[in-house]
């Protein structure tokens, strides 16, 4: 493959095309990115904020633009397009006001009256390999602190979103980086794996599904080069039996459907006590029955589509061998159109344990309901699972909760809330959810050399 298509998942229209790099540009770009890093590794951080801030300002002057390219590629519906380019200039301001406090030596006084000190310094270019779902969040995400660090960095973008990958690299342009800083790399995943070891890049962060990442991550191992992975989630949202049910059941379909349930981090397992099973429900499956589905540029619509046909495709595969198996459907559960990325909410309940509902990660507006009889059963289930990125309790008893809390084998727990990434939390999974940290003080220093300085 050659090229690269941008296709409205929508409307199935071909809206561009583009030409991959040939190795010589490619290879062109990677020295470039070395090449900027020497200087840019020196630049004061006020300069760097300066430049970080002008991205959040162009961002924010120039929302409705880039919220439709994002709508137009792969399908979100605009109102949260704009919300997605707004919290991409929040990331960029939070790391331009704290990168140079979160980088600050660490000084340690040694028992003998000697002291060392632990700099943080930027390691060079970093490859990120990203995904389609947020496709200008998860690269801001990225970018903000590795730019804000002195390291350069080079996006591999998901082939489906090809205008939004150029129009990132545009952003930085339009805010005065120096040349080479921030470059889009247009390559396909074959070619994307061949450079990792490649001199100019050291380290390599990917967000997708756990096959790229194995691919990816162990391409960095064999080159000795560091590797954070955000991979899949299959969340488990708990309602304990003194929840305040309606609440939970408007939040829960909200952290289902958002994005039209392609998020890493929404709620995919509903676990809900006996007692209040038939109250959420009700409650849940309304809510989710009344959002409008429209053109994912109209303001009125809830949803549109999927990013791709074969994503449709897949999920529907995943939803009939659950029926089979014995799951129920109480909304939705048809057959999408052949080649259409619409598709139908579902919520299914009576999940047998073999099916690829109770195991596997249903990356779409598919819900699946537990019914317990007890906490204790709801951390077993939610425990229950290869995955292991966010989690959410729900309980007026803030103690039980937090108890619970500790009990969830993942990387965040958010309590009588939905899980949502924020610059100032720290974001990633364990298990087969990847590992590393983003965002947060923790995130910034992902990328850098710690060294230690013994002040002899
Ligand atoms: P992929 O994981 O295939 O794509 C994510 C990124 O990785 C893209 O840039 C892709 O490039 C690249 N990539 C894929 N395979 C390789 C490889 N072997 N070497 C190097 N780079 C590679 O996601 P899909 O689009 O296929 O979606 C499939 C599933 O992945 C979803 O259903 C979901 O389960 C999961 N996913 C999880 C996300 C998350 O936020 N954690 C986001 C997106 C998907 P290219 O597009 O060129 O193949």
């Amino acid at each position: 493959m050659n090229k690269t298509k941008s296709i409205n998942p929508y409307t199935g229209e071909l809206l561009k095309e583009f030409d991959l790099l040939s190795e010589k540009v490619l290879n062109e770009k990677l020295q470039l990115s070395d090449q900027a890093y020497q200087d840019w590794k020196s630049v004061s951080f006020s300069e760097k904020a300066k430049l970080m801030k002008n991205a959040a300002k162009e961002l924010k002057e120039n929302k409705d633009f880039y919220a439709e390219i994002i709508s137009l590629e792969m399908g979100k519906v605009i109102k949260e397009s704009i919300a997605e380019v707004e919290k991409c200039a929040w990331v960029c301001e939070f790391y331009a006001e704290n990168a140079e406090a979160f980088l600050k030596p660490d000084l340690i006084d040694l028992p003998d009256g000697k002291k060392a000190k632990v700099l943080h310094q930027p390691i060079g270019a970093v490859l990120a390999v990203m995904p389609w779902n947020f496709p200008f969040w998860q690269v801001f995400r990225f970018a903000a602190p590795t730019l804000m660090a002195g390291n350069t960095g080079l996006l591999k973008h998901a082939s489906n979103v090809p205008q939004c990958a150029l129009a990132i690299e545009e952003v930085f342009t339009k805010a005065g980086f120096p040349k080479g800083v921030f470059q889009t790399l247009l390559i396909d995943s074959k070619t994307t794996t061949q450079i990792i070891n490649k001199s100019e890049i050291k380290a390599v962060t990917l967000t997708g599904s756990e096959k790229a990442g194995a691919s990816v991550a162990s391409e960095a191992g064999k080159n000795i080069k560091k590797s954070l992975l955000e991979l899949g989630g299959s969340d488990p949202f708990i309602v304990t039996e003194d929840a305040d049910i309606p609440t939970a059941a408007k939040t829960a379909a909200k952290a289902r459907m958002i994005n039209f349930g392609q998020s890493c981090i929404a709620a995919k397992r509903f676990i809900v006590h006996e007692n209040v099973f038939e109250e959420f429900l009700e409650i849940f499956s309304t809510e989710i029955k009344n959002l409008k589905e429209g053109d994912s540029l109209s303001p009125d619509s809830d949803f549109a589509c999927m990013a791709r046909a074969d994503l449709a495709e897949e999920l529907y595969a995943q939803v009939q061998k659950s029926l089979e198996k014995g799951a129920k459907a109480i909304l939705g559960g048809e057959k999408p159109k052949k080649d259409s990325a619409k598709f139908s909410p579902t919520i299914l309940i009576d999940i047998p344990k073999d099916s690829p509902a109770y195991s596997e990660e249903l990356f779409g507006p598919v819900a699946i309901v537990f019914k317990v009889k007890s906490d204790t059963e709801a951390v077993q289930i939610a425990n229950d699972s290869e995955f292991g990125l966010g989690g959410s309790v729900w309980s007026k008893n803030q103690e039980k909760a937090e108890k619970i809390a500790t009990q969830i084998e993942t990387g965040a727990v958010f309590i009588n809330s939905m899980v949502a990434s924020n610059p100032h939390l720290p974001f990633g999974g364990i298990k087969k959810s990847g590992y590393g940290r983003e965002l947060s003080r923790l995130g910034i220093l992902e990328f850098v050399n710690a060294k230690t300085v013994y002040l002899g």
